[in-house]
């Protein structure tokens, strides 16, 4: 699979693993969760019989079983020439073929998938054993609610894609021996395909020569002039030819890069500033989406806050700080909600960051709590996007073409900082919260509580400096 996305991530991955970038704690999560669904997928069929051991073992363990006439294998391993696959289930039919079925966390099948099924299904072929029809088992994100999971997976037929691309699997298979047969590193040049359809491990390395103003940073520009822009070597801003067709939001970041100062609409900031009301809350949810649902009535993937916090600025320029954090497994929903109607006053303008996550979140809550929906819907009613000024009405290059917040704070409040805290991102704020819930050293759990607390907190007192920094920029609007 790395071989079909790029030829050299597939030499680098046999010849020089200790380059690859180690794995997230987000990625981790993500990792582990595609375990939780396989275990998950296997209680679908009773009676099979779980392959464990490595290598040879496994295959061999894998040829007792079936010659013992196990009609379900789990985890099953076959080797031809050199080659050496496991399939996630195996299961035999009455026609006496067997049918492959590869299981995914995705939610729907995507293309990459095809060529897996393909490679399994040519080496188990090739082995003696004969494949009769290719499934593709994935997460149903549309019919499937908790505390029903009887339709957490859908099964596609995928046999028709797969043996369409089955002659065309030795060809591509010889062609990767070719390439791990070489001693030097093929050459290819970054593009696309070192994120699709997966982040590549090599991309420190092999996008070192990128320059930090990069085209990379021009806000949605298409690959095919990304890839044409490569192939020219063209990879900085400041090599760009004269009159790049660029749309106007692309010309106005290249241009601010170009000039090497900030494009700002005073006058149009200062009417987006004009029509916030006091109190104003600054407000974030954080939230987790399990592939596997674990609260009444939310879906597979489906977004629930479990943190937030708001910062309450009054006329006065008093500021107060509330929050909430769920610290136990159970559903943090009710108490959140209850917590959130308490803590953001009836009136106010509530002030967020990528409006459309925290709108559609309080959307969902209404549903759930019909006992709450008056208060959740009159505050989705009056969000308000601070991302948005600097998605219409101010560009700087510092920005990195970027309107997140990670990328404008540094900029406009230098005094704030993200590096300073153990925890930075958003999904990395997931991975803690599961890993908290379960923790049992109390001290550590602690620990993490306050990361959590101190993450979510900086993303609203940011939002609260950044407001403050662009009035101060406003002539007519002096800090308050
Ligand atoms: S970073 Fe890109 S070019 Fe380098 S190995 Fe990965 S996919 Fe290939």
């Amino acid at each position: 699979m790395s071989g079909l996305q790029c030829h050299k991530q597939l030499w680098l991955q046999v010849n020089k693993p200790h380059q690859a970038t180690t794995l997230s704690p987000a990625q981790q999560r993500i990792i582990s969760q595609g375990d939780e669904v396989g275990q998950y997928a296997r209680q679908q069929f009773p009676g099979g019989q779980l392959i464990s051991g490595h290598g040879l073992a496994a295959v061999q363990a894998t040829q007792d079983a079936i010659a013992t006439g196990t009609p379900c294998l789990f985890e099953a391993a076959f080797q031809f020439e050199g080659l050496f696959v496991r399939c996630d289930i195996l299961r035999q039919t009455l026609a006496g073929t067997w049918e492959l079925i590869e299981v995914k966390s995705s939610s729907k099948v995507e293309d990459d998938h095809y060529w897996n099924v393909a490679v399994q299904a040519y080496i188990v072929n090739q082995t003696g054993l004969s494949i009769g029809t290719a499934q593709l088992m994935h997460i149903n994100t549309q019919t499937c609610y908790f505390p029903d999971l009887t339709n957490l997976f859908t099964i596609a037929d995928i046999t028709t894609e797969v043996d369409r691309l089955l002659p065309e699997v030795p060809q591509k298979l010889n062609q990767f021996k070719a390439i791990l047969a070489e001693n030097l590193e093929p050459t290819l040049a970054i593009g696309k395909h070192c994120n699709k359809p997966h982040p590549c491990s090599y991309v420190t390395d092999c996008w070192k020569h990128v320059p930090e103003v990069s085209i990379f940073t021009i806000p949605r520009l298409d690959w095919n002039k990304k890839d044409a822009l490569i192939a020219q070597g063209i990879l900085a801003i400041a090599d760009l030819p004269p009159n790049y067709a660029l749309t106007a939001n692309q010309r106005t970041y290249v241009d601010s890069v170009l000039d090497g100062r900030p494009v700002m609409d005073q006058g149009a900031i200062a009417a987006c500033l004009a029509e916030l009301e006091y109190p104003i809350h600054f407000f974030d949810f954080e939230a987790q989406n399990p592939a596997i649902p674990r609260s009444d009535g939310l879906k597979p993937y489906e977004q629930f806050p479990f943190q937030y916090s708001c910062h309450i600025l009054q006329a006065d320029g008093s500021l107060e700080h509330r929050e909430y954090l769920h610290t136990d497994s159970s559903d943090p929903r009710l108490p959140l909600v209850a917590a959130l109607t308490s803590d953001i006053a009836p009136t106010g303008s509530v002030v967020v960051y990528h409006k459309s996550f925290e709108a559609s979140l309080l959307r969902k809550l209404a549903c759930g709590f019909p006992q709450f929906a008056v208060s959740l819907d009159a505050i989705a009613d009056r969000l308000w996007d601070l991302e948005d000024i600097f998605k219409d009405h101010y560009k700087h290059p510092e920005f990195r073409g970027s309107t997140s917040i990670k990328n404008v704070l540094p900029v406009l409040v230098s005094h704030l900082s993200y590096k300073t805290q153990n925890v930075q991102r958003g999904d990395q704020a997931q991975a803690v919260w599961e890993e908290m819930l379960i923790c049992p050293d109390l001290d550590r759990k602690r620990q993490m509580m306050d990361d959590l607390r101190a993450y979510c907190q900086l993303d609203t007192l940011a939002m609260v400096e950044i407001y403050k920094a662009l009035l101060n920029c406003l002539p007519r609007f002096p800090e308050q």
